[in-house]
């Protein structure tokens, strides 16, 4: 089963970072023609998500992060202060599964894989996973 690990650097507290093209090449070196992906990140204070990169759209999800970081009365901020960073990579996901066509991950027109950081800056690792059809 073809699996390819990458490591991302954030530079930021919270952060929204395109995977698209590192994920979408080391899917066409698997040489795999059909079947799914799957897209992950080893860690609880990130996650992965799939919509546009528009840089106005992109704000407004950080501002949703920000928002929720706000509170002061989250149980485990006693721990180590990140709790909406927690919440939010759980809410939000750490995998994303796709399909994989002609050797492509398939996305639509307008479709991005993005990693968002929430608890930076750290370096992450992002795996890829590839299940090929009749496998
Ligand atoms: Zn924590």
């Amino acid at each position: 089963m073809p699996r390819i690990q990458f490591a991302v650097q954030s530079s930021r507290r919270s952060e929204v970072l395109d995977i698209t093209d590192e994920v979408s090449a080391k899917v066409a070196a698997m040489g795999v023609e059909q079947g799914l992906v799957c897209v992950s990140v080893a860690h609880c204070t990130c996650a992965l998500y799939v919509n546009e990169n528009e840089s106005g759209l992109v704000a407004d999800t950080l501002r949703l992060i920000e928002e929720m970081s706000q509170r002061n009365d989250w149980r485990h901020d006693r721990i180590d202060d990140n709790a909406a960073a927690h919440l939010a990579a759980s809410i939000i996901g750490s995998s994303v599964v796709l399909p994989v066509n002609g050797g492509r991950v398939e996305l639509g027109t307008w479709q991005r894989i993005m990693l968002l950081e929430l608890d930076g800056p750290r370096r992450r690792r992002v795996t890829v996973q590839v299940v090929a059809d009749g496998s």
